[in-house]
């Protein structure tokens, strides 16, 4: 009798591709999810914070610095050709994951905050004035606060935030047209809220923007590897994302722009790569994406990033969207067993892969540390939401956040963590 193929993180891919995905199998493309943490194995559930590498990532690292590297378009040697392929490549890999119109509209970043960064200094500078309102909400990132509080600060623009709804974290949207219609020149907003786990209509949003006339950022840091991020569908002007919150390596991000927008801004950066010619006191520059990566890119990270996109593709994000809201939707359910015990937050239904609570009479703090004792990997604090947190009335909350490797039974003995926890504190 002929024996079964043998499982490989490559078809264990392909396999998921075909018959619908075996979460279980999946895993075996995760080496570092496979060791102890403290004698017990380990539990990782901060992948809001950063999701762990496939091995498809991992090889395609190792084989760019083995056989291609060398620095991107200026050389004319093979190995120069190679890596220039390489790192264009995987700009139009990731035109396709977003369903740009072009690579063109693809700018290689160091991750979401740069993205955001970008834009607040070369859109800002160029379309911002005193007086104008750039319109947030209460549930940002501090990544897409901060930026807008520094171009407030150089221009006299005004910010203002859409309201969240208290615990059960959606936004309150019934002013957005009346606000949109007074004086907005631009709207960021997150996809997925990374302390609430709510997931926002950004298309509905952007439509409305649109029709008032405003210039439209998405932060897509906690749903780019998560489901289905189609640029065009949303119709935003402007969408940031994290390649390492979507298994791939760290230091690499996208700015995606709309083409006519980008090729209207002045450069973010100066220096080479992103230049046509250099005199002592002038200079004039390359059309984008190319006036906007000054300097020798992160051309591996590139590299990484697009294999991040080939694995996620290769699964399927449509099912990756459905085992994250089902994996969100169950944890929920069972935290929400501990009754008065608990705090939750964000919505009760179609939240996102994430849970953020508070143990009664246990700091996040405290659970977190001794949930790591366990071997389970949480995240405690403000989770870089500390105005959110205010209007919460909280300094922090404990968060666990799921990928799709993870699964309802790591869910369960989360929940017995916590049991051992209360018992720990005498609750
Ligand atoms: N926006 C959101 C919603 C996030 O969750 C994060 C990171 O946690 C960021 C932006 C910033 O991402 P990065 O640190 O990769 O730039």
């Amino acid at each position: 009798m002929s024996q079964p193929a043998p499982l490989t993180p490559q078809t264990a891919a392909a396999s998921a591709a075909e018959a619908g995905p075996d979460w279980n199998a999946l895993r075996a493309d995760f080496p570092i999810l496979h060791q102890q943490v403290h004698n017990r194995p380990l539990l990782y559930l901060d992948n809001a914070a950063t999701t762990q590498k496939p091995r498809a990532v991992i090889q395609a690292l190792q084989r760019y610095y083995e056989r291609d590297n060398a620095n991107v378009h200026r050389g004319i040697h093979e190995l120069s050709n190679r890596a220039t392929a390489a790192f264009e490549s995987a700009r139009a890999r990731a035109a396709r994951f977003l369903n740009a119109r072009s690579p063109e509209e693809i700018v290689f970043t160091r991750g979401t905050t740069e993205g955001i960064n970008l834009v607040a200094a070369t859109w800002g500078a160029q379309n911002v004035k005193a007086g104008d309102i750039i319109l947030l909400t209460e549930m940002e990132h501090h990544s897409n606060l901060v930026p807008w509080q520094l171009l407030a600060a150089r221009t006299g623009a005004r910010l203002r935030h859409l309201p969240v709804t208290g615990d059960a974290g959606l936004l309150d949207l019934s002013h957005l047209d009346e606000w949109l219609g007074s004086g907005v020149k631009l709207l960021a907003l997150t996809h997925i809220s990374n302390s609430l786990g709510t997931i926002n209509p950004v298309a509905e949003i952007c439509a409305r923007a649109r029709k008032a006339g405003v210039t439209t950022l998405v932060d897509a840091a906690q749903s780019a590897g998560h489901r289905p991020v189609d640029v065009q569908e949303i119709g935003c002007d402007f969408l940031a994302l994290s390649g390492h919150k979507m298994c791939g390596p760290t230091g690499i991000g996208v700015l995606y722009g709309r083409q006519e927008l980008l090729e209207t801004l002045p450069p973010y950066q100066g220096g080479g790569e992103m230049i046509l010619s250099v005199e002592y006191h002038t200079s004039t520059w390359k059309h984008a994406p190319h006036r906007f990566e000054a300097g020798t890119p992160d051309i591996s990270g590139a590299v990484g990033l697009a294999a991040a996109m080939d694995y996620l593709d290769a699964i399927g994000r449509t099912h990756i969207a459905r085992h994250d809201q089902e994996l969100g939707a169950y944890a929920y359910a069972r935290l929400a067993e501990f009754k008065e015990g608990i705090r939750l937050f964000g919505p009760r239904i179609g939240r996102a892969g994430l849970v953020s609570f508070l143990l009664r009479g246990v700091h996040a703090h405290d659970v977190v540390t001794v949930a790591d004792q366990w071997g389970v990997a949480l995240r405690g604090g403000h989770h870089c939401t500390q105005p959110l947190m205010r209007k919460l009335g909280v300094e922090s909350t404990a968060r666990a956040s799921f990928y799709f490797y993870n699964t309802p039974a790591e869910i369960d003995r989360l929940v017995e963590v916590l049991r051992e926890i209360q018992k720990f504190f005498g609750l």
